[in-house]
């Protein structure tokens, strides 16, 4: 099979640069192995706080996102952090003053994902005191008789389809001067009509949604949209398979071979490796070397291991910014030879010395879009 250009990895990068490619009508196909890091995603891109090119291609998707210069956002564990451009129904709250007069924060009964308690003490010191409540529904019972079930993306599969049963539930739990309501992030597996509704069914009380313990709700249903926008623009999605070879000769890729395949090939006039980091098998470590297993490209590591991590487990661990090295035009190379028409994208690509493309879903894509312009442009 001939296509355009062959995109290795399905997750953010990989979708980003075949969403932009086939918008143009290339004829693209995009190989991927299995979940991808979206599956674990907060909802905010970190390191991105606009990107014009990014919020329209999302948006023709059906992926609603959205910064406010200066405001903030709740994480799980209480914390607060700088808001990043993220998707609609992360809230973004002000920069700084209590979020209310008092919160509401809301679980359910067997559910262990989310940290009221957490909530509660990081809003106190912040000036919001609350209260929690559990809702009841009875559509929940069938998933509590097994602990394994009380999960967000099965709560979301119930609650979606009543959301305004569970915003009548959630009023019944209100108390004097509550002005807040914090709920997981356990609606809209499909889209963000859900908590949109929810929100709207609540006002006007301030409603947070506050990211889960994995799987993320709001993380699967990005890769699905995302995935639904490709195929529509007509691309071809082979999920449950891995590129395991590409035939290289004097700096260019004419091919390449997966594990389903056999001995048929893939060929394409250029090729985008977006196959993740170590948690997505893009990267493998030994004790000695840490190595891109597909087409065995130059990686930057230092030689001493002990430099590839820092003792202290809460500190940044350096070797989160290895990876691929590349060019300006995020060309790679193998044993010093530049590849001439494959391009790496996304978190296989190591740290730029001059941070051009961010960090986390930021550089995601960031060098997706970045990769695909460069082909069209070719
Ligand atoms: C657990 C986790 C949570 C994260 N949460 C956030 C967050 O909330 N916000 C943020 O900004 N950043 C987050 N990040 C950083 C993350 O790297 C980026 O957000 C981004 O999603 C990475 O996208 P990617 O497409 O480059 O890689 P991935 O999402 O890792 O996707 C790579 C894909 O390639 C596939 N693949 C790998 N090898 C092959 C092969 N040989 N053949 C075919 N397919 C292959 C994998 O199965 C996978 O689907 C997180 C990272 C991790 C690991």
């Amino acid at each position: 099979m001939r296509f355009d250009t062959i995109i290795i990895g399905g997750g953010l990068a990989g979708l980003t640069a075949g969403i932009r490619l086939q918008e143009e009508g290339r004829r693209t196909a995009i190989v991927s192995s299995g979940q991808s890091a979206l599956h674990f995603f907060s909802g905010s891109f970190e390191s991105l706080k606009d990107c014009p090119e990014a919020e329209e291609l999302f948006d023709r998707a059906g992926v609603r996102l959205h910064n406010l210069p200066g405001s903030r956002r709740l994480l799980p564990g209480g914390a607060f952090r700088e808001a990043v451009l993220s998707l609609g129904d992360v809230s973004l709250l002000p920069g700084e003053g209590p979020i209310g007069k008092k919160a509401l924060i809301v679980s359910f009964n067997g559910y262990h994902d989310f940290f009221p308690e957490l909530l509660a003490g990081a809003l106190e010191k912040d000036g919001t005191p609350s209260i929690q409540g559990i809702v009841e529904m009875e559509e929940l019972a069938a998933l509590r008789k097994s602990p394994t079930e009380m999960r967000s993306v099965n709560i979301a599969r119930v609650l979606d389809k009543c959301p305004d049963k569970f915003v009548q539930k959630v009023k019944e739990l209100l108390a004097d001067g509550v002005d807040t309501v914090i709920l997981p992030q356990v609606f809209g597996l499909d889209g963000d009509e859900v908590p949109r509704a929810i929100s709207e069914g609540l006002a006007p009380l301030k409603v947070i949604f506050v990211g889960t313990l994995p799987p993320s709700v709001p993380g699967i249903r990005t890769q699905n949209m995302l995935r639904r926008r490709y195929e529509r623009l007509g691309g071809t999605f082979i999920i449950g398979d891995s590129v395991v070879s590409g035939a290289v000769h004097e700096g260019i890729v004419s091919s390449v071979a997966s594990h389903n395949l056999d001995t048929y090939r893939l060929f394409a006039d250029n090729f985008i490796l977006c196959s993740g980091s170590f948690f997505s098998k893009g990267l493998h470590s030994s004790p000695t070397a840490i190595e891109e297993p597909v087409f065995g490209l130059d990686v930057e590591f230092p030689e001493d291991r002990s430099l590839w991590y820092e003792a202290d487990f809460f500190e940044p661990q350096p070797y989160m910014g290895i990876g691929v090295k590349a060019d300006k035009d995020l060309h790679p190379s193998i044993g010093g030879e530049k590849v001439t028409n494959l391009y790496v994208a996304g978190a296989i690509l190591g740290a730029s010395k001059d941070g051009k493309y961010g960090t986390g879903a930021g550089k995601a894509i960031k060098s997706a879009l970045a990769a695909a312009n460069k082909i069209l442009s070719l």
